[in-house]
């Protein structure tokens, strides 16, 4: 029996309807840029996975790390105990971090490391002896599936539910490079009605909002605001850290850095799960006390696993090298020619791109987006590309490793579905 039809009988896939969706693709190895699937069909992955295998699939210089570091040392309890491999992690990465940021605590998953962001956040004002309770989040954000997470996301039909127990978040809208005044005057009748205590934010690239981008400047403006009324601006990094805005973060496009900084994603370069939350010393003081009950009590079993530690140092060290700096320059102009020559296409209401992320809007009927978006997918698989579409919105995040053919062929599939819509 196919791997696909043993798949339907014991297993549950995340953010799937089977009912609707019973169709899986078995994919039985991962080179470089390549899927390739238990019938041999190879489909270049053009979004990394979910944006974490950024150094291409199966990287022998994260793997050969990796497989040395499991020789000498698996797994050890992080409570009281500590290791090279999180020492050395942590060194490289305040090297590269926004300089205010001096801490770093470990999680496992994109979630649960906004869930620790929101807990320093409403900690930081408890432990200080202020009662903070409301939360401040852009419309539309995505930030995880937990419920603390679900809670600053922007209202989704998936949350149903749940609405009733989520958390105390006030939306504003993300910064257009119009509406700046507009959010300021928001802001502060927030402040004045609510005990704010944290601002959660993706900066500048709203992923899961098909890869809504906003303006810097309104963006600073706003983290300003945050710091003159002692709100913690925690960025939600998880899609845009390492390097995928063109810059290391992109909270490093803005003057006013975050107090505190979530990680995941491309960290390890796809090779296991991990994740960061980071902070200012600012943040780290708050907590720090003889008192024990102002410390943070939160904590994961595989906390600083030795294996995803060495990973995740391997994986930044490729993103500072020459080579991938130069894929990632290359990957950006090619983005921007692919743009002018596409955007007057009568299919094509708009594009955006920063760093290499790119998105175009589809000028169809709303409505129609439901069917549109399966029949996108399938068109791209059938082409040998892995791409899916937001609602009508197609967007591209290859590994920076991807070869200028594999690049060329990503648009031109594009290109063609524009031709079946
Ligand atoms: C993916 C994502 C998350 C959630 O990460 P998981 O590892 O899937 O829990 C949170 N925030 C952003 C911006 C993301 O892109």
């Amino acid at each position: 029996m196919s791997l696909q039809n043993r798949d339907k009988k014991h297993l549950w896939h995340p953010l799937t309807q089977h009912k609707l969706h019973p169709e899986t693709i078995a994919i039985t190895k991962a080179k470089g840029c390549i899927l390739t699937d238990e019938n041999g069909k190879e489909y270049i992955d053009a979004i990394a996975s979910w944006y974490t295998c950024m150094y291409g699939h199966c990287n022998k210089y994260i793997t050969d790390r990796v497989s040395d570091q499991m020789q000498q040392l698996d797994q050890v309890v992080f409570s009281g105990f500590t290791h090279e491999p999180a020492i050395k992690l942590s060194e490289a990465l305040i090297e590269i971090l926004p300089k205010n940021q001096n801490k770093i605590f470990f999680s496992d998953n994109g979630s649960t490391s906004v869930e620790i962001g929101i807990k320093m956040a409403l900690q930081y004002h408890f432990n200080n002896g202020e009662k903070r309770n409301t939360l401040i989040a852009f419309e539309d954000g995505f930030h995880g599936d937990t419920f603390g997470a679900m809670s600053v996301s922007g209202l989704s039909v998936y949350n149903g539910p749940f609405e009733e127990f989520f958390l105390d978040v006030k939306r504003i809208p993300v910064p257009n490079g119009e509406n700046s005044h507009e959010i300021i005057t928001l802001l502060k009748a927030i402040v004045s009605n609510n005990q704010v205590a944290g601002f959660v934010y993706e900066p500048l690239v709203q992923g899961a909002a098909a890869m809504n981008m906003h303006d810097a400047e309104g963006l600073n403006a706003i983290l300003k605001f945050c710091k003159n009324h002692h709100i913690i601006t925690v960025a939600d990094e998880v899609m845009t850290g390492f390097g995928k805005t063109g810059k290391h973060f992109a909270s490093l496009h803005m003057e006013t850095k975050p107090d505190v900084m979530c990680l995941s994603k491309a960290l390890t370069g796809g090779l296991l799960p991990m994740a960061l939350t980071t902070c200012s010393q600012k943040i780290y003081d708050a907590f720090y006390s003889d008192d024990i009950s102002k410390g943070l009590f939160h904590g994961h079993t595989y906390s600083a696993n030795p294996l995803a530690c060495t990973a995740a140092l391997a994986s930044i060290e490729l993103l500072q090298s020459e080579e991938i700096q130069n894929n990632i320059k290359t990957i950006i102009a090619s983005h921007q020619a692919f743009g002018n020559r596409i955007k007057h296409h009568p299919k094509v209401k708009s594009t955006r791109h920063i760093g290499i992320i790119f998105a175009l809007d589809l000028n169809v009927e709303m409505q129609r987006y439901g069917n549109l978006r399966d029949k996108l997918f399938k068109f791209f698989m059938d082409n040998g590309v892995f791409l899916r579409p937001l609602g009508n919105t197609i967007y591209i995040q290859a590994p920076y490793v991807i070869t200028k053919k594999q690049l060329q062929k990503v648009y031109q599939v594009i290109e063609e579905a524009l031709e079946i819509i």
